[in-house]
């Protein structure tokens, strides 16, 4: 689906892919701060280092398309592909992988939040012949306490009941060299959890530490319940394990469950029949209940699931495309 590059155009070496939703207060500083950057990379590399950027326009409402139409006529290597609602990052991140032609390819958040800067380290890496080189945020200090501290509970529960492990505290900033952009983009799953489908790929991985920033412009578009939707996603993806682990719940409470009852019966027989016994009655009942409330809860998280992928709609819609993104969709 690559296309070849038009005459007199580089080879396209670095795409960007940045996910708008309302930002369109910041999409201007994020040019302020990003071309003279890949501008300097393309000094540093010759003139065969091509670059383009890639908006996702994730159904805003306010005036993020225009500038993404704007800065096109002004750079035709800004292109742009407009969602026809509101999909989630996820998904606009997805659409990016299907519509980039570059070599290497790197997500970013148009916040500033992931630096820039740190392209140049993350090129270097991959010219060394990394295949993914992910960036670790080497602070979080401009994250809320709470933010940090669910963040880190989450990715000890991911990688504690999941076999493909999560780098910690790696956003979705990385560099992805083409190999594995078309290994994630035959991943057919509805649920797209990007964090978990880039580390089910494998390849050679490494990390370039960075400092994140405040956002500089605009507002976070993920509150705590959005995140809490993300980890459950991340983790029914990754896992199956929450699913089995009731057999063993179960298994366990049965053998207590069979103790109590001997120990119930030599006591009735010893002692005779005690009118007592409510508060062990009520303690088991609402433990099982609540066990089997529980366990029904995630079986449904995990059918609902099921059904999502089993109705095989598109992960996004496109409703107009600014340029000429690569790919048919
Ligand atoms: N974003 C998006 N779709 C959404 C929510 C967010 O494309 O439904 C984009 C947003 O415009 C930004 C990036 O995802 O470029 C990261 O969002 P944000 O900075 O709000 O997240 P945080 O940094 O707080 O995790
Ligand atoms: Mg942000």
């Amino acid at each position: 689906m690559t296309e070849a590059p038009t005459p007199g155009e580089a080879a396209i070496t670095l795409s960007l892919i940045v996910p708008v939703k309302d930002e369109e207060e910041a999409i201007r500083p994020f040019f302020t701060r990003v071309l003279p950057i890949l501008e300097g990379l393309r000094t540093q590399h010759g003139p065969g280092f091509g670059w383009e950027i890639l908006f996702i326009d994730d159904g805003s409402s306010d005036a993020t398309l225009a500038e993404i139409i704007a800065a096109h006529n002004r750079d035709p290597r800004i292109r742009g592909l407009s969602f026809s609602r509101n999909f989630g990052k996820e998904a606009a991140l997805t659409a990016g992988l299907d519509h980039v032609r570059g070599q290497a390819v790197v997500p970013m958040d148009v916040d500033l939040q992931d630096p820039p800067e740190v392209l140049g380290a993350m090129i270097d890496k991959w010219r060394e012949g990394y295949d993914v080189v992910y960036g670790v945020r080497a602070n979080r200090m401009s994250d809320s306490l709470p933010k940090r501290l669910t963040a880190d509970l989450y990715y000890r529960a991911h990688n504690w009941l999941s076999d493909d492990k999560i780098p910690e505290h790696a956003g979705d900033f990385r560099l992805l060299d083409r190999k594995v952009v078309d290994v994630i983009k035959q991943l057919p799953e509805r649920n797209r959890f990007m964090k978990g489908l880039f580390a089910w790929g494998g390849f050679r991985q490494t990390a370039v530490e960075y400092d994140r920033t405040e956002r500089k412009v605009g507002t976070t578009k993920f509150n705590y319940v959005r995140l809490w939707k993300l980890a459950v996603d991340g983790i029914t993806s990754a896992s199956t394990v929450p699913l089995r682990v009731w057999s063993y719940v179960g298994a366990m409470i049965a053998i207590v469950a069979i103790f109590y009852a001997l120990y119930l019966v030599g006591r009735t027989i010893l002692f005779g029949i005690d009118v007592a016994g409510y508060a062990s009655m009520m303690v088991a009942v609402l433990f099982l209940g609540g066990v089997q409330l529980l366990s029904l809860g995630v079986l449904g998280e995990y059918v609902g699931r099921i059904l999502v992928e089993a109705k095989h709609r598109p992960i996004y819609v496109v409703r107009q495309r600014i340029g000429d993104p690569a790919g048919d969709a």
